[in-house]
C-alpha cells in the first residue's frame, strides 16, 4: 500500500476492512504484552547477577579503611566517587553518591529549591507567586509527575533533532523571574532518542536568565546506553557552564539503574562543589547515610567485569535487536505511507512514534484491547496532554524479539485503522 492520502475513499474502506481482519486475528491470539515502561528484561539483569557474589562476608572495608556495614559517608564510598566522577565526567569533590533512585535525587533537590531555595540567599521557590520550569517535549512523564507535585507550572518546548528549540527556550528565559529551570535528558532523550548537540549545550550554559537562581536539571540516564558502535557525544555542561561563570547553574543525575539492576542500583547527582556542597549538607539531615556496601560492591563487580563501557556492549547485545525489529516491523507496514513518522535512536530505552494528529489515544486504546498495552498516549507531555494527540512511546528492552514483533505488528495496525477513519472523516 502507498500514501494513504491518495486512496478513494472505495479503496480506504476495502484496505480498512483487510486490516480489521488482521486486528481480529490477533484478538485469538490472546496477547499479554507490557510495554508501557522501559524495564530492562530478565537477560539484561543477568549480565550483572555476579553483583551478588560480591556480597560475600569479607567485602565490606572500602579503600578508605571505612567500615560500610556503618552508619556515615554521606556522599558515597571515595572508590565510587572516583568511579562514577569519571563515568559523569566530572571531578569526584563534584559527586555525590547516593541511595537507590536518581528519580529520587531529583525530587528531593527540587523539593530542597521549593522550601530553601537554591542556596546564596536565593528566595524559596516556594514563596514565590509562582514557579515556571520549560519542558522539552516529548519528554519524561515522571518528570513531569514530579513538577506537577510541587505546584510548578510546565511549559512545554518542542524538540528538534539537536535539542529543545533554544529560540524558544531563550525567549521564555529572557524575559520570565519565574521560569527557574528546566528538565533535560541530553543524551538518548526519553522518549525520542536525540542527543543535544554542542551548541545546544553551549547555548543553554550561556544564555541570559532572567531569573539568576535558574537551574538545569540534567537527567544523564542514557549516559552509556549506546546500541551502536558510533556513539552520540554530548557535551560536558558542567564545563561549559564553569566557562561563561555559570558554574552553578547545572545539576546533573544518573545511576545504574540500566547498568546493574533497575531500583537496586546506585544513583549519582553532580554539580559544581558549590553545588554538592550544599547538597551534602541539606542530605546530611535526611539520611545518616547511603548505602555503602551496595555501592562497594557495584565498584567491585562494575571492575570485574571490565567497567561500565563493556557491561553497556553486553546489553547492547540484548537490545539492538529489539529496536531492530521495532524498525523493521515499522517500516514494512507503515513505510511510505505518510501517517506515522517515528525515531531511529542510536540509544536509550525507547522509539517515540507521532501518528496523524488525532490518532495516538485511539491507536493506544485500540492496541490495548487485544492484549497490547503501551504508555497511555499523552503521557509524554506535561500534565498527561498532548495536544496535537499523536505521541505514541514505544518501549522495546522488556518482551521478547518475537513478542516486540507481534506487538509492533498489532501497533501499526492500529494506526493504519485509525488513521483511515482519521481520512475519511476529514474527506467527509
Ligand atoms: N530518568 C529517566 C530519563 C528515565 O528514563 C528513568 C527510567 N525510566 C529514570 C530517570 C529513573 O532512574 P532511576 O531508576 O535512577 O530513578
Amino acid at each position: 500500500m502507498s500514501d494513504l492520502r491518495n486512496l478513494t475513499p472505495l479503496e480506504l474502506q476495502d484496505a480498512k476492512s483487510k486490516l480489521m481482519g488482521r486486528y481480529q486475528a490477533c484478538q485469538s491470539q490472546n496477547l499479554k504484552l507490557d510495554m508501557t515502561r522501559g524495564r530492562p528484561c530478565p537477560e539484561q539483569l543477568n549480565l550483572s547477577l555476579s553483583l551478588l557474589e560480591c556480597r560475600d562476608s569479607k567485602a565490606y572495608v572500602a579503600e578508605d579503611g571505612t567500615d560500610c556495614r556503618n552508619y556515615g559517608g554521606v556522599d558515597g564510598i571515595p572508590e565510587a566517587k572516583k568511579l562514577f566522577a569519571q563515568y559523569l565526567e566530572v571531578d569526584p569533590d563534584e559527586i555525590i553518591i547516593g541511595g537507590n533512585a536518581s528519580l529520587a535525587l531529583m525530587h528531593d533537590t527540587i523539593m530542597r529549591a521549593m522550601f530553601r531555595g537554591v542556596g546564596d540567599g536565593h528566595t524559596p521557590w516556594v514563596k514565590l507567586p509562582g514557579v515556571k520550569f520549560l519542558c522539552p517535549c516529548p519528554g519524561y512523564d515522571r518528570h513531569f509527575s514530579i513538577l506537577e507535585y510541587f505546584n510548578i507550572e510546565m511549559i512545554p518546548v518542542e524538540m528538534t533533532e539537536s535539542g529543545p528549540d533554544m529560540d524558544k527556550v531563550e525567549e521564555l528565559t529572557r524575559n520570565d523571574e519565574s521560569v527557574k529551570g528546566i528538565v533535560c535528558v541530553p543524551r538518548y532523550s526519553n522518549p525520542t532518542g536525540i542527543t543535544y548537540s554542542d551548541e545546544v549545550v553551549d547555548h543553554l550554559a550561556s544564555m541570559k536568565t532572567k531569573a539568576t537562581d535558574f537551574r538545569i536539571f540534567w537527567d544523564n540516564a542514557y549516559n552509556a546506553h549506546h546500541l551502536t558502535d558510533q556513539p552520540d557525544r554530548l557535551k560536558n555542561i558542567l564545563t561549559a557552564c564553569k566557562q561563561v561563570g555559570n558554574p552553578e547553574r547545572v545539576l546533573i543525575f544518573g545511576s545504574t539503574s540500566k547498568i546493574t539492576f533497575a531500583g537496586a542500583g546506585i544513583a549519582l547527582m553532580a554539580g559544581s562543589k558549590k553545588n554538592m556542597d550544599l547538597a551534602r549538607q541539606q542530605i546530611n539531615l535526611q539520611t545518616i547515610g547511603p548505602d555503602k556496601m551496595n555501592q562497594l560492591h557495584h565498584v567491585r563487580f562494575l571492575k570485574q567485569v571490565g567497567g561500565i563501557d563493556s557491561l553497556m556492549k553486553q546489553h547492547a547485545a540484548i537490545l539492538k535487536p529489539k529496536f531492530d525489529m521495532v524498525q523493521s516491523v515499522l517500516e514494512k507496514e507503515l513505510g511510505g505511507k505518510h501517517i506515522a513518522e517515528w525515531s531511529k535512536p542510536k540509544g536509550g530505552y525507547f522509539v517515540s512514534l507521532n501518528t496523524l494528529e488525532g490518532c495516538a489515544k485511539a491507536v493506544v486504546s485500540m492496541a490495548a484491547q487485544v492484549g497490547v498495552k503501551l504508555t497511555p498516549a499523552g503521557a509524554t507531555f506535561p500534565y498527561g496532554k498532548d495536544p496535537l494527540d499523536r505521541n505514541i512511546r514505544i518501549a522495546p528492552s522488556f518482551p521478547s524479539v518475537d513478542e516486540i514483533r507481534q506487538a509492533m505488528e498489532l501497533l501499526a495496525i492500529c494506526i493504519q485503522v485509525v488513521s483511515i477513519e482519521k481520512i475519511m472523516q476529514k474527506a467527509r
